[in-house]
C-alpha cells in the first residue's frame, strides 16, 4: 500500500493548506461520478479519502508519522478506527510542533536510531524510559541560530529569498533551475556575527537524557519516532528525528502472538476428573480459570480480555491457557491401592484406547 503523502502527492513536511489544496484536486479528478466509465476511479477516490482523512489531523497525522503506514494501519483495523487517536496522548503533548510552522525545510540535520528492549509487563502497561544520548544538540546561547545573541540579517547571496536562480547550458538549451541558497542554507537570513559557543554552528556536541513514551500494547520491531530529536541541523535548520525500534523480551510464562498471550498451566489428574476453580497468573491481576469435570490434558482455554492491550488504546487480546494433567510419578502404597481399585472398578473400560485400536485393525 502506498504512503499517505504518496497518494496525495505531497511531502511530509507538507502543510495543512498543501495537504488540502492536493486533496480538493484529486478528489475532483476521482470523484465516481465523474468516472462512471472507470471503475478504478472509485478506489483511488476512496484512497484519496483515507489519506486526507488522516493527514488533515494533526494528531492523527503526527502518530501516522511516529508509527509508519503499516503500524497505523494495523492498528486502525485492530481497533476499529478512531480509538488509535486517542490511544497515546504521550507523545504529541511532549513533542508537538517543536518547530512551528514557518520553518522552510531545505535542510535538516541526519536522523538517529536507538534500539531499547523492554519487559512484557511494560509493553502491557505502557511505560516511559530514558535515553541517553550523545548527540549535536541546538545551542542553547544563540537557540541554534548561530548567530550572537541571536542577531541575524537577510542573506546577501538571495536577498532573503533563500533560494537562488542558476543557469545550465545544455545541447537541448538553456535551463534555468532553482538551488537552494548556500549562504543560508536555504534560510533567507544569517548571523550578524557568529556565536561564541558554537563558533555559529548553531548547535554543540552534548549528552543528553531523552524521555520517551512508551505505548501500552507496543510489539517487538516497532519503530517509534521522536520528533526532533535526531542530530542537530546546519545552523538554523530543523534537527533530525529520532527513531527507537523496540524489542520487548520474551516471558517466561506467556507466550505472545499478536495480541493474544498463550500460556500453559498443570492440573492434577483429580483436577481433571472432578473439575476445579484455578487461579491463573496474568499481566495484571490474577483470574479464575473454572475447569470443567472431566477435562482432556491439552485443553485449552480462553480467558477474553487477559491479553495485550490493542495499540488503538482500546480493548485487549485474550488469553488461551492449555492445562497439562500431570501424571504422577511416585505413588505412596496408599495411592497406588487407590488407582488400582479404580482400574479394577472401571473393569475394560479402563483402557482409554480401546475403540482407537479396534479403528486401526479394522483399516487394514
Ligand atoms: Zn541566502
Ligand atoms: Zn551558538
Amino acid at each position: 500500500m502506498p504512503d499517505y503523502y504518496d497518494v496525495l502527492g505531497v511531502s511530509k513536511n507538507a502543510t495543512q493548506e498543501e495537504i488540502k489544496k492536493a486533496y480538493k484536486k484529486l478528489a475532483k479528478t476521482y470523484h465516481p461520478d465523474l468516472n462512471k466509465d472507470n471503475p478504478q476511479a472509485e478506489e483511488k477516490f476512496k484512497e484519496v479519502n483515507n489519506a486526507y482523512k488522516v493527514l488533515s489531523n494533526q494528531k492523527a497525522r503526527t502518530q501516522y508519522d511516529q508509527f509508519g503506514h503499516d503500524t497505523f494501519e494495523q492498528a486502525q483495523k485492530g481497533g476499529g478506527g478512531q480509538g488509535f487517536n486517542q490511544g497515546f496522548g504521550g507523545f504529541e503533548d511532549i513533542f508537538s510542533d517543536i518547530f512551528g510552522g514557518g520553518f522552510r525545510q531545505q535542510r535538516r540535520g541526519a536522523d538517529l536510531q536507538a534500539e531499547f528492549t523492554i519487559t512484557l509487563q511494560e509493553a502491557y502497561r505502557g511505560t516511559e524510559k530514558e535515553l541517553e544520548l550523545t548527540k549535536n544538540d541546538p545551542c542553547s546561547d544563540c537557540n541554534g541560530t548561530g548567530a550572537h545573541k541571536g542577531e541575524m540579517k537577510t542573506c546577501g547571496e538571495c536577498g532573503g529569498q533563500g533560494r537562488v536562480l542558476s543557469q545550465q547550458r545544455t545541447p537541448f538549451g538553456v535551463f534555468q533551475t532553482q538551488t537552494t541558497c548556500r549562504a543560508c542554507q536555504g534560510q533567507g537570513r544569517i548571523p550578524k556575527k557568529a556565536c561564541d559557543t558554537c563558533r555559529g554552528q548553531g548547535s554543540v556536541r552534548k549528552n543528553k537524557t531523552i524521555k520517551v513514551s512508551i505505548p501500552a500494547g507496543v510489539e517487538s520491531g516497532q519503530r517509534i519516532r521522536v520528533q526532533g530529536e535526531g542530530e542537530a541541523g546546519p545552523a538554523g535548520t530543523p534537527p533530525g528525528d529520532l527513531y527507537l525500534y523496540v524489542t520487548v523480551r520474551t516471558h517466561d510464562l506467556f507466550e505472545r502472538k499478536g495480541d493474544d498471550l498463550f500460556c500453559d498451566i498443570p492440573i492434577s489428574i483429580p483436577q481433571a476428573v472432578f473439575g476445579d476453580d484455578v487461579k491463573i497468573p496474568t499481566l495484571e491481576k490474577s483470574a479464575v480459570l473454572e475447569i470443567p469435570p472431566g477435562t482432556h490434558s491439552h485443553t485449552r482455554f480462553k480467558l477474553s480480555g487477559f491479553g495485550m492491550p490493542h495499540l488503538s488504546g482500546r480493548g485487549k487480546g485474550n488469553l488461551y491457557v492449555r492445562v497439562k494433567v500431570q501424571t504422577p510419578k511416585k505413588l505412596s502404597k496408599e495411592q497406588q491401592a487407590a488407582l488400582k481399585q479404580f482400574a479394577d472398578a472401571s473393569g475394560e473400560s479402563v483402557k482409554p484406547q480401546k475403540g482407537f485400536f479396534e479403528k486401526l485393525k479394522d483399516a487394514f
